[in-house]
This record gives C-alpha cells, sequence and structure tokens, in this order.
C-alpha cells in the first residue's frame, strides 16, 4: 500500500506539473483527488491493514493529499497567472504608435459667403427664416404681385410639378410665408436655393442661392433700406464700399431700384472686374408694395416695408476671384480643398 500511495503522489505531481491548461489541471484533480479518484480508492482499502500499521498509512493519505491538493493550487495559480500574461500581451495598446489621421471636412465657399452674410445681418437684428424649395405658385409669383400672365414670369421660368406647383424661382417666397404668420416688426433674411430654367454657362446656373432679407414695420422708409445695404456692403467689402441706387422695376416693390456697389478691386476707378465702370451691379431691392403687404393681412396704411435679394453665387464669386460659377457646384476636390 505504502507503494501504491507514493506511485500516486509520484505521478500526479509530474503530471499537474506537466499541466498547461486549467481544464486539464481541473480533470487531474478529478482523477487523483476526486471522490472516485485513485487516492480515495487505496483509503477504502484500509480496513484491510493490521492496527500497527493502519495510522502509518493514514499519516501517510493524509500527506499525499496534503502535497496533491497545494500543487493542485499552487499550479492553477501559475496557469491563471501565465492566462493574464498572455492575454495582458495580446491585447497591449503601444501607445506610442501615432494615431490614424482624423479627416475633418470643411465648409463649401458658398455656405462659408452665406455664414458671413447672416452674421452681419444678425448683428443688425435679423433673424435667419427658411421656406420650401417646392412651392405653389401663389406664394412665388401670385402673392408677390405677379398674377398669371404678367410678362415677369418670363424672366423666371422655372420647373414645373403642376400648374400650382413648381421649384421656386426666388427667396421672396418667403416674405410672404413670414408676414402671413408673423404680425410687424418684422426683420429676416431667408437664404436658400432657388431654380430656374436657365442653360448653364459660366454666370448662369438651373441652381443657385439667393438671399432675402425683408423688414416691416411702422415708418420705415427708403432712408432704412439705403442704410441697412451700405452698413451691409461696407462690412463685407470694407469700409471704403461706396453704394448707389438706380430706379428700377419689379412686380412686388414700388418704388424699386437696382443697387450697385463700388467696385472692391479698382475702388472705382475701372477695371476688368467691373468692366472698366467702377461700379459692380449686386441686387435688387425697393419697397414693400401695398398690395403684397395686404395679400399677407398687414395693413399697408399703418405698416410699411423694405425688401431685397441678392445671389449668392455672385458674392463668393467676387470674394474669392473665382471666374467660373460652374465650379462651385462641380463637386471639385481640387478645387474645393483651397477653401480649408
Ligand atoms: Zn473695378
Amino acid at each position: 500500500m505504502r507503494e501504491a500511495l507514493e506511485k500516486i503522489r509520484s505521478e500526479a505531481l509530474a503530471a499537474i506539473a506537466a499541466a498547461q491548461e486549467s481544464a486539464a489541471l481541473e480533470s487531474l484533480r478529478v482523477r487523483y483527488s476526486g471522490k472516485k479518484g485513485e487516492l480515495t480508492g487505496i483509503l477504502k482499502m484500509m480496513g484491510k491493514l493490521s492496527a500497527e500499521e493502519r495510522p502509518k498509512m493514514g499519516q501517510l493519505a493524509n500527506d499525499v493529499r496534503a502535497a496533491l491538493e497545494a500543487a493542485f493550487t499552487a499550479r492553477a495559480a501559475e496557469l491563471a497567472d501565465r492566462a493574464l500574461a498572455a492575454q495582458l500581451k495580446s491585447e497591449a495598446v503601444d501607445v506610442t504608435v501615432p494615431a490614424a489621421p482624423i479627416s475633418v471636412g470643411h465648409q463649401h465657399p458658398l455656405t462659408i459667403v452665406i455664414n458671413e452674410v447672416r452674421t452681419i445681418f444678425e448683428a443688425m437684428g435679423f433673424e435667419t427664416v427658411e421656406g420650401p424649395e417646392v412651392e405653389y405658385d401663389y406664394y412665388n409669383f401670385e402673392a408677390l404681385n405677379t398674377p398669371p400672365n404678367h410678362p415677369a414670369r418670363d424672366t423666371q421660368d422655372t420647373f414645373y410639378f403642376s400648374d400650382n406647383m413648381l421649384l421656386r424661382t426666388q427667396t421672396s417666397s418667403v416674405q410672404v410665408r413670414t408676414m402671413e404668420h408673423r404680425k410687424p416688426p418684422i426683420r429676416v433674411i431667408a437664404p436658400g436655393r432657388v431654380y430656374r430654367s436657365d442653360a448653364v454657362d459660366a454666370t448662369h446656373s438651373p441652381l443657385f442661392t439667393q438671399i432675402e432679407g425683408l423688414a416691416v414695420d411702422k415708418g420705415i422708409t427708403f432712408t432704412d433700406l439705403k442704410g441697412t445695404l451700405d452698413l451691409f456692403f461696407k462690412q463685407l467689402y470694407g469700409p471704403e464700399t461706396r453704394t448707389r441706387f438706380r430706379p428700377h422695376h419689379f412686380a412686388y416693390t414700388e418704388p424699386s431700384a437696382e443697387m450697385d456697389m463700388s467696385c472692391f478691386k479698382c475702388g472705382g476707378k475701372g477695371c476688368p472686374m467691373c468692366k472698366g465702370e467702377g461700379w459692380i451691379e449686386i441686387l435688387g431691392c425697393g419697397m414693400v408694395h401695398p398690395k403684397v403687404l395686404e395679400n399677407c393681412g398687414i395693413d399697408p396704411n399703418v405698416y410699411s416695408g423694405f425688401a431685397f435679394g441678392m445671389g449668392l453665387e455672385r458674392i463668393a464669386l467676387m470674394r474669392y476671384d473665382i471666374d467660373d460659377m460652374r465650379l462651385l457646384f462641380e463637386n471639385d476636390l481640387r478645387f474645393l480643398r483651397q477653401f480649408r
């Protein structure tokens, strides 16, 4: 029996030392020290021993059991340490490796200009409002004093969905929508895309961007219009910028004017930019037609207002010295990256 115990001890200790995984170690524990294990099997034969031998064998069996338990525990700890070390190694993060560059986008030149224009007008108390690009004929034309068959419609031919629904030709539609549900005082600007069935060339596009401005209150006069726009262009192109107004006709303003600003390149002396004139035609404006106020439920005998609209592409082209409007829409990255 002593030999059997010694054999178990040496075999088991060797097997424990050789175990490479905790699962293998666990099956060794069952095999040697489990309830049906080899050690238990031998202890069941104790009854056959002499009274003299029994305590000695009992002592030896306990020693063997204790030795095996100690070996199991030590090996289990070793294997756990090794597994942890392997995991740490495989999941290690090298904090000195340079990070992958994050690709940061930037604004389109048109967006930059829209935001500049908004900032200037917002400082003067104008709020930015929006309206739908798919618009009813009523808001795009009729409420703006341009009934069917009005000749002004010919200059703004657009894309129709049906007889009374179209892609808006001007952001002026937002004026009407604003006045319909707000009471004066009103001070808003409305930037947005507009559409006309124009062929594409260096200065025309079937899609372009306008910004509309509207102020309605008691006692608004043409002086307010001139002062507001003059200040705007001085902010945008510099304090030396001058403006002038020429009589014009629009169906929805009375009186109406076109505004020129002094050429920002030559200061008014005449250059290729201004075609030698010293002035650059920049926007249309006027006092809101009494009929338009009336259409929107605002009493023209109490209130008056001014409105203006300008193309933002033109502003962007001049601001960045770009000679072809198509560049703004072609999404050529070589072009766009210059505005980072
Ligand atoms: Zn010039």
